[in-house]
């Protein structure tokens, strides 16, 4: 079932989770492994990230180094089609320009649609490892919108050769949206409007970006619906486990960790006590978030599959 008709149909928030493919050689046994002890929880469906290939240099013999091609985390297809098998619960495919030619993109948009996936989540990607910023494939999209409108094609059964016009494809089409906006951006009302044209292009729905502090969210919310944008808002949230996250998450997703939760897990006495501390955080945000009536809550579990029964326990 689509997203937003799973949200139409619910009087109350929903349930969501997003995974990580294993990494290449491993076992998809991994994510049953986070899966399966939270599928008592009854989520509405279950996010699979996308990886983009990238370029590394690998030291071979008599000192040169060898550019290799790499895509660490592949598999976002088969897991999405394995998990609505086992589970029968909708995936929700994640999509990406970086890497990807606009033909890349079609082909995987038909091999989900064959398998029944019609939920994706539609996203530029971040600049390579290698690249100092965002680079597009040639032929490939430049930014979230243009995938967007892509799909939308397709789903008016318009491809990108003439010969193949016809088939009509119907995918429930998400986007990222960022309460505390996106790094690139050079303010938030720029990102207002870049967010409002992924929807006025055809979006159905918007995932935020995780965010600690739920005043943030809800000035986000505020201003998407005065800026007109009237599509569900999903609030992604995610548990800090690790100390080092007060400073990675930062760094890494540009979003700000409220002074109380880091000096809370500063004092924190070992890694145990960090652990409580995040999902105390994430229950406390949870609960007024459900309270204020949002549609679902979608959570970044980042394999930890205890800590987020703990959490879920409490919520839901
Ligand atoms: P866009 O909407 O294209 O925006 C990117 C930047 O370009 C913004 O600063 C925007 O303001 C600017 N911009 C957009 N259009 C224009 C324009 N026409 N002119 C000028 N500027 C413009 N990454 C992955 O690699 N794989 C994943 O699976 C993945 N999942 C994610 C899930 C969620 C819920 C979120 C929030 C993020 C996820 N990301 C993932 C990270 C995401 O790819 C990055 O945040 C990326 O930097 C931006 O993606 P976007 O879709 O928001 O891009």
């Amino acid at each position: 079932m689509k997203v937003t008709d799973r949200i139409g149909q619910s009087s109350s928030t929903l349930l969501s989770f997003e995974v990580l493919p294993p990494l290449k050689g491993r076992s998809v046994q991994s994510i049953y492994e986070v899966l399966d002890p939270l599928m008592a929880f009854k989520p509405a469906f279950v996010n699979v990230t996308y990886h983009r290939s990238e370029y590394m240099y690998k030291k071979r013999s008599e000192g040169i180094f060898e550019k290799v091609y790499t895509r660490k985390r592949p598999g976002t297809v088969g897991i999405c089609a394995a998990i609505q098998f086992k589970y029968k619960v909708d995936a929700v495919a994640h999509l990406i320009c970086g890497g990807f030619t606009r033909e890349d993109t079609e082909d995987a948009l038909v091999d989900l649609w064959f398998l029944g996936i019609e939920n994706v989540l539609l996203l530029r990607g971040d600049a390579a490892r290698n690249e100092r910023h965002f680079v597009a494939e040639p032929g490939g999209h430049p930014f979230a919108l243009d995938l967007v409108k892509q799909v939308v094609n397709m789903n008016r059964g318009q491809y990108l050769e003439e010969e193949h016009q016809g088939g009509k494809t119907d995918f429930n089409i998400g986007v990222a949206g960022y309460p505390e906006k996106h790094f690139e951006s050079p303010n938030l009302k720029a990102d207002l409007k870049v967010l409002k044209d992924k929807v006025d292009a055809g979006a159905h729905y918007i995932v935020t970006q995780m965010f600690f502090d739920n005043q943030k969210f809800f000035a986000f919310e505020k201003s998407c619906r005065e800026a007109g944008i009237t599509v569900p808002i999903i609030p992604g949230l995610k548990p800090i486990t690790v100390a080092s996250q007060v400073n990675m998450i930062p760094r890494v997703f540009h979003v700000d960790i409220p002074e109380a939760l880091s000096d809370a897990v500063e004092k924190a006495k070992n890694p145990a006590e960090v652990e409580k501390i995040g999902a105390a955080w994430c229950i406390e945000q949870s609960r007024e978030l459900k309270a204020a009536g949002v549609p679902c809550l979608h959570y970044y579990t980042m394999g930890k599959a205890e800590v987020m029964q703990n959490i879920l326990g409490e919520v839901f």
